[in-house]
């Protein structure tokens, strides 16, 4: 993250005062590849392939700083700039022999926005930019080829109209489908060159109905304003979305490159495409990519035309297919990764016209990093630095079920592995809000769009009708780690009336379906799916995370399943086991009610004693599948008034009952209010809880202990060797540890007596979540065998928050106003809930030395919070099962220096 630029204020982040002798256009020959700060990732990439001597059209690019002074001027250029920017065309044109715009080798130029990190179509690039009907006459005399000099300028007007302009996209596509329905054509190709002629005059009409101006002729005036849109572009809602989803800074600005136009659009010999060194959905060593035959950059990445598999090309240009195959090459050994390129071929000549590293699904990741690893490419640090552990999750998708599959519906390109179960959505807005909400939703569209963005983030998964595996929506969801078949051909989307068809089948928005995006298969109805199979790839590469990191990885787990879960993944014990979850099932709460509200000692007791053993069976459960590892189990926490019904819905319930219930049902509905009335708190969170409730009815921690210790023994006589710790929570003061362990110790030992067992160890630690604990850790830890931060109290009692309050109010009002950076109860306060973790770690180890040290709270699965607990010396820390490889290679990444790369 980078300094926070506010207005004025941001001229020492950025340069917006110009410092003398300092400019804002760069020529192509200055750049290279470690500029990206100032050229954005494009316009290095471009830059750099020019330096090792690929072929790129020529051009030079404006610097995010531009648009940054710009932005932090109401949008109003920098003094100098537009000159600077007609001085580097003038040099462009020389070197080109061409002229921007002129009726005679006219040059046209495409104006690219380029961000420093890439976000894949989330802002604007003009084409073709200099037509007129001026130049579409000299660039036809000059090609002799009236019908690609019309193709261009028809694009041209599209482009700009929609980008300056304003224009809906939709109109063009609209008077486009209608002349080839006129025509009797289904291809573009198709049209003539007196067709494209005519849909130039359409197209302008279009715009000029739409603006209420024409569209401008004047080359430079082109430039200036298309330069102008490309800055606003930074700004675009959809771009805003994805900076959010990525967690890219606001004020980084986009660099623009304005660069000769190089033309797939000259017929059988021309082509544009994109293709990846190695497949960006599995990560296997093959080419993966896609080409269109007489077609512009712009069909393959918008979706709009479903493209060719790459391999195709060898038989239509395999000189040029061969060249682009050592291209590849070259560029993937140069930059050490697997690399995104987009190419055109001119009239069999061959151009680059991007290079950057490759996006990729998660196992993609572990794939690619493992293979450059065993190429001798790249070495481990190396490559557990460039995979991003939030990314890992992604791995832990459910797949279908290959055994249950049925018989699809239809087929699309496997564009995004995984699969999606969803009730049917057909636009973003609708996927945001319903998804939003928590239901689960698959999107379909006829085409992907950037737009979608928001909605896709939303979905469970992506179908389209249209569109290629390179098209920048499938890059979109592959980053998500959404599933998505694209291009699926058979599907007829009405959207207006929120259909899909497929031959005579017909689905509405009542409908689910299942997505496979492993395989690009999809299917009526939701069908079964599977947890996710660790990997060798994801074995080998988290083991190397493994052998560098320094802290240890737990997961919390309240039930077997999960803890089994859990070790799969790779967890080194529980850290957490909340055993009050264990008493809110549906067959247990009525028990634990009868519990709380007995009147009498033994009504108590034989609620408890009927706890006892489902208590037991749970921890059983656990110790098993962790034989072997600790198992830190909280007594409980909760306040007691949580396993009744809410204060409010029991009052109403006992005025309903008054009118309509018998005397019994009124009777017992007002006892269970007086209990609600007598437990209920002005402020629970602080109130009768943790310890402090243990110490007011030992009975339920003599019970709990109880079930620990005898399912420890029922599992050590099957062989199995359960690590028991009883972690104590909430503590401030020691006196209360100290009477609490006395308990929890008085009753172990007797349950290990009665069972004659003198060699089964047992831990009884605490947690420490309240500011006091931290402070006075010194004298607590004379108490404490171990340990265990819950950072979310931690965090609550520190900062004075309460989560539920603040997290949809106050505090989403802060981070938007930047009031506070980061969210406290995600990413750990390092200057005041670190400091308290900080002094609890040294005043317990002074007291104890080799006190073990755990946080068990959510900032145990967050890779920023990982690396501060790692340096603070905590011993591990504990997540959910499924964060556990994303700890694990945080804390691997915690001990390499810099950054994690960019992946
Ligand atoms: P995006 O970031 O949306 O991919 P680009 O700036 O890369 O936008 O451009 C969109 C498409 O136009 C790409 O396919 C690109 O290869 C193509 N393109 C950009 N500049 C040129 C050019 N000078 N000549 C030919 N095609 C170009
Ligand atoms: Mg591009
Ligand atoms: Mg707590």
């Amino acid at each position: 993250m980078t300094t926070h630029t506010n207005s004025r204020a941001g001229a020492t982040a950025h340069p917006s005062v110009r410092a003398p002798g300092a400019r804002y256009v760069y020529d192509l020959s200055e750049g290279n590849a470690g500029m990206r700060a100032l050229l954005g990732g494009k316009g290095a990439g471009v830059a750099e392939m020019q330096r090792i001597g690929l072929p790129v059209p020529d051009g030079f690019t404006v610097t995010t700083a531009a648009c940054v002074a710009a932005m932090e001027d109401d949008g109003a250029w920098p003094g100098g700039l537009w000159d600077e920017i007609l001085t580097h065309l003038a040099t462009l044109e020389r070197r080109t022999g061409r002229t921007l715009g002129a009726a005679e080798r006219p040059l046209l130029v495409s104006v690219r926005s380029g961000a420093v990190v890439s976000m894949p179509g989330m802002m604007d690039t003009v084409l073709n930019l200099g037509m007129s009907d001026r130049a579409a006459q000299g660039l036809a005399a000059e090609s002799d080829d009236p019908r690609f000099a019309w193709d261009t300028y028809r694009r041209f007007v599209q482009m700009y109209g929609e980008v300056v302009e304003g224009v809906p996209g939709q109109a063009f596509e609209d008077e486009l489908t209608a002349l080839k329905d006129r025509r009797g054509v289904r291809r573009d190709a198709e049209l003539t060159a007196d067709d494209l002629r005519e849909l130039v005059k359409t197209f302008r009409g279009v715009v000029r109905r739409s603006t209420g101006h024409d569209l401008p002729t004047d080359p430079h005036d082109q430039l200036r304003r298309a330069v102008d849109a490309v800055f606003g572009s930074w700004n675009s809602p959809r771009a805003r979305v994805y900076r959010e989803l990525n967690e890219i800074p606001d004020d980084l600005g986009t660099a623009v490159n304005v660069m000769q136009m190089v033309f797939g659009n000259k017929g059988d010999t021309s082509a544009t495409g994109v293709c990846f060194t190695r497949n960006p959905a599995t990560g296997a060593r093959e080419r993966y990519g896609e080409f269109l035959l007489d077609a512009q950059g712009e069909d393959v990445v918008a979706g709009t035309r479903t493209p060719r598999r790459l391999p195709e090309l060898e038989s239509v240009l395999p000189g040029v297919y061969t060249q682009l195959l050592d291209t590849l090459d070259r560029l993937e050994q140069h930059y050490q990764d697997m690399q995104d390129v987009e190419f055109t071929i001119d009239d069999g000549t061959l151009y680059l016209l991007q290079v950057r590293t490759g996006k990729r699904t998660a196992a993609a990741a572990l794939r690619v990093a493992r293979d450059l690893v065993a190429e001798g490419v790249i070495d481990r640090p190396t490559a557990l630095r460039r995979i991003d552990p939030a990314q890992l999750d992604q791995l832990l998708h459910p797949t279908l079920d290959p055994a249950q599959a049925t018989t699809p519906l239809t087929h699309g390109l496997n564009a995004s592995p995984g699969a999606a179960v969803g009730t049917l959505v057909f636009d973003a807005d609708t996927a945001a809000e319903r998804g939003g909400a928590g239901e689960d939703v698959v999107l379909v569209r006829w085409e992907t769009t950037p737009d979608d963005i928001h909605g896709v983030a939303a979905a469970q998964g992506v179908l389209t009708a249209h569109g290629g595996m390179t098209s920048h929506a499938a890059v979109v969801a592959r980053g998500m780690g959404k599933p998505c078949v694209a291009g699926a051909g058979e599907l007829r989307i009405d959207v207006a009336a929120r259909t899909l068809a497929v031959g005579d089948t017909v689905l509405t928005e009542a409908d689910t379906i299942t997505v496979d995006g492993t395989t690009g298969y999809v299917y009526p109805g939701a069908l079964p799916l599977v947890p996710p199979q660790v990997t060798d790839d994801f074995a080998t590469v988290l083991g190397w995370a493994d052998d560098v990191r320094r802290l240890g990885v737990r997961a919390n787990a309240d039930t077997g399943e999960d803890a089994v879960r859990a070790r799969e993944l790779g967890a080194e014990g529980v850290g957490l086991c909340r055993t009050e979850h264990m008493f809110m099932a549906t067959d247990r709460l009525p028990v634990v009610q009868r519990m709380i509200l007995a009147d009498t000692t033994e009504d108590r007791q034989a609620a408890l004693d009927e706890l006892l053993p489902v208590q037991q069976a749970d921890f059983e459960e656990i110790f098993t599948a962790m034989t072997g590892l600790p198992v830190a189990v909280r007594l409980i926490d909760p306040p007691l008034h949580e396993f009744l019904p809410d204060l409010v819905e029991q009052s109403l319930l006992v005025q309903r009952l008054e009118a309509d219930g018998t005397p019994g049902e009124l009777e017992r509905a007002r006892t269970l209010l007086a209990h609600v009335r007598r437990l209920s708190e002005a402020n629970p969170m602080l109130g009768t809880r943790g310890v402090r409730l243990s110490l007011l009815h030992p009975e339920i921690g003599v019970m709990q202990t109880r079930a620990i210790v005898r399912a420890a023994l029922a599992v050590r006589g099957r062989g199995l060797d359960p690590r028991v710790e009883i972690m104590v929570p909430l503590v401030g003061y020691a006196e209360e540890l100290r009477r609490m362990r006395e308990i929890v110790v008085a009753t172990a030992d007797g349950e290990l007596d009665a069972a004659g067992v003198t060699d089964l160890d047992y831990r009884v630690g605490t947690m420490i979540e309240l500011p006091r604990a931290a402070l006075t850790a010194g004298e607590i830890a004379e108490h404490a065998d171990f340990f265990s931060f819950g950072t979310n109290d931690l965090t609550q009692t520190t900062v004075g928050i309460s989560r539920d309050d603040a997290e949809g109010s106050f505090l989403a009002a802060y981070l938007e106003a930047g009031v506070v950076r980061t969210n406290p109860f995600a990413s750990l306060d390092a200057d005041g809930v670190g400091e308290l973790v900080r002094i609890g770690v040294e005043r317990g180890l002074r007291t104890r030395p080799g006190l073990e040290t755990g946080v068990c709270g959510e900032h145990g699965g967050d890779p920023a919070s990982i690396a501060l607990l790692d340096e603070l010396g905590v011993d591990y820390v504990s997540c959910s099962p499924y964060r556990v490889p994303v700890a694990r290679l945080a804390a691997a990444q915690a001990r390499l220096d810099g950054a994690p790369g960019e992946a």
